[in-house]
């Protein structure tokens, strides 16, 4: 393995928070407030020893694709296939995702998934051969696949890109019946369903079939969207019906459905061809775009100045809501600086309102919005979005669970994030391991857990460290090599840190409710088959005073250098 190579690669850790009922969320039925919402990011557990490098989500998807630095996927949620789920009611638990490895479906030894979409009801990979991969609901087919009702397993896709050996597939985004794909040659091509234009061809196709009903043309496999033949398009994104393209000089187009002016164009006109954005197509090149995405009912582009405009409906009252979409691009609060004026955090970013109006990453989902900005040496994680009910937006517990105008995610806080990701009722987060991201509590927050250390088996005077994935207890003296104190950060016990560098054709161990089987007799006494069989739910009750380790009366457990949160005292000095 190029472990050299591997390592230049930026990884982070998996922050989750929102609604994780993945079986009700979005359901009237279902309570908000549930029991398993999570309303502050918090570091998912079962992925926490795996090196993630990408977040792959969206407004309307109710689960996550996350690649590890080896390339391969992990998904989790409600899949857009069931014959992926691993239960009975469609759904691969957080706590135990899949993996799929490049070489499960058919790619050679090395290669790597590395970007994807996630569209409602449709999921796309891209490998670094330039190879596309599909899955889900194809009726329309929108998956690029000839149609049929589901593509029950990632299969390949071709198109006419194909033929070219040399054009690869750089990047994919997806709506609701709709894909495009994007070419090394800076070539779009869409497949589905062209009701509203998103297929870009000039045409929807619609007719009367059979009992009134009407129809309207579809493209599978995908076809070349005309107009781009004298541009070199670098990014697109899509949301539910329309969809935005980026080419190289800085120029937006747009297509699709128009409805709340989502195009930005300033009406409800849909349009049948990509078509120029006028607000970033001026002279002065530091107005035109670095960066385009879609919320569902809206478009953003982060201009060259690092500014962040949004266009369309985005809020459920006031201005870029229903009744009062904003139909053009603008600043939030349509002024430059207001983005960070609320008073939530006026006091201590005087200065980012002056010099960091900056989006160094940005992300949409059902109802959220964030964004990175610069703050100190680090970053400031910024949300906003009206009619989050789960917890999405990660606010924390004692204030509400939505932002009108853009707020700091406090409990990111000195958290470096790097890669952020909205989905429809859930939200993730890229991290990198330090001390902040210790301070956040893991999910879930107890799991069972041999009691006295793995290696020894033995009561000693100091408290063994316990592993950040599984819990196992170890003596710092006990493991091989033996170590003299405790690490600073993060530290796995030999079988988490195993894992985390099997490569990407090992098999994925889930997180185990039991705990890790300790080598020796031990005195855990496991959950009953009752707890074990109620997956997550069981999660959520607390650790048994009677078999937690370090007999520290009650106290979270962790590593003896106490970075655990032992209670709600805050070391971030805002
Ligand atoms: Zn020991
Ligand atoms: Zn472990």
């Amino acid at each position: 393995m190029a472990e050299d190579k591997v390592e230049e690669q930026q990884w982070g850790r998996v922050l989750i928070c929102g609604g994780m009922n993945w079986a009700s969320n979005g359901r009237k039925e279902r309570p908000p407030n549930s029991a398993s919402d999570l309303l502050s990011p918090v570091i998912l557990r079962s992925l926490s020893n795996i090196k993630i490098t990408k977040l792959i989500t969206g407004p309307s998807a109710n689960y996550a694709v996350v690649l590890d630095i080896f390339g391969a996927a992990y998904i989790f949620g409600k899949p857009p296939s069931p014959s992926l789920a691993t239960s009975p009611d469609g759904i691969i638990s957080e706590h135990a995702p899949i993996k799929i490895s490049p070489s499960a479906v058919g790619l050679p030894k090395g290669a790597k998934f590395v970007s994807g979409a996630a569209a409602r009801g449709h999921v796309l990979l891209v490998d670094d051969q330039g190879g596309l991969w599909g899955c889900g609901n194809n009726v329309v087919g929108q998956i690029g696949l000839p149609v049929t009702m589901l593509i029950n397993q990632f299969t390949r896709v071709t198109g006419p890109w194909s033929k070219d050996p040399e054009v690869k597939i750089i990047q994919v985004s997806a709506g609701h019946t709709f894909s495009l794909f994007l070419t090394s040659s800076g070539q779009v091509f869409a497949a589905g369903s062209s009701e509203c234009g998103q297929l870009g061809n000039g045409k929807t196709g619609e007719r009367i079939i059979k009992n009134g009903k009407v129809a309207y043309d579809v493209e599978s496999p995908a076809r070349l969207i005309q107009g781009f033949e004298k541009r070199k398009i670098v990014q697109i994104a899509s949301g539910n019906q329309h969809s935005l393209a980026l080419d190289e000089e800085g120029y937006v187009y747009a297509w699709g459905y128009a409805g709340y002016s989502r195009l930005g164009l300033q009406d409800q006109k849909d349009r049948l061809v990509p078509t120029l954005v006028p607000h970033f197509a001026g002279n002065n090149i530091a107005s035109r775009a670095a960066e385009i995405l879609c919320g569902p009912t809206s478009s953003i582009v982060v201009n060259r100045q690092k500014m962040f405009l949004i266009a369309g409906k985005f809020k459920l009252t006031g201005d870029g809501s229903t009744g009062q979409p904003y139909t053009y691009f603008k600043y939030i609060q349509d002024s430059k600086y207001s983005l960070f004026l609320d008073k939530t955090f006026r006091a201590n970013t005087v200065q980012s309102i002056v010099m960091a109006c900056k989006v160094i990453k940005a992300s949409c989902g059902g109802c959220t919005h964030f964004l990175t900005t610069p703050e100190g040496d680090g970053v400031m994680t910024v949300g906003f979005g009206q009619g989050c009910l789960y917890g999405e937006l990660g606010l924390g517990p004692d204030v509400g669970k939505s932002a009108t105008k853009p707020v700091k995610i406090e409990p990111l806080s000195g958290v470096d994030v790097i890669d952020l990701a909205g989905g429809a009722f859930f939200s993730l987060f890229l991290a990198r391991p330090d001390a902040a991201l210790s301070e956040l509590d893991r999910y879930p927050e107890h799991i069972g857990s041999p009691t006295i250390c793995l290696a020894c088996n033995e009561e000693k005077d100091d408290d063994p460290m316990e592993c950040e994935k599984c819990d196992s207890p170890y003596h710092p003296e006990c493991l091989t090599p033996p170590l003299s104190e405790p690490p600073e950060g993060e530290w796995f016990c030999p079988a988490c840190e195993s894992q985390a560098d099997a490569g990407p054709d090992d098999p994925f161990e889930p997180l185990s409710i039991d705990g890790p089987k300790p080598k020796k007799k031990s005195l855990t006494k496991p959950p009953s088959s009752v707890e074990r069989a109620s997956t997550p739910k069981s999660f959520s009750s607390p650790k048994p005073e009677s078999v937690r380790s370090n007999g520290s009366k009650g106290t979270p457990a962790r590593t003896p250098t106490g970075k655990r949160k032992a209670d709600s005292e805050s070391v971030h000095g805002m």
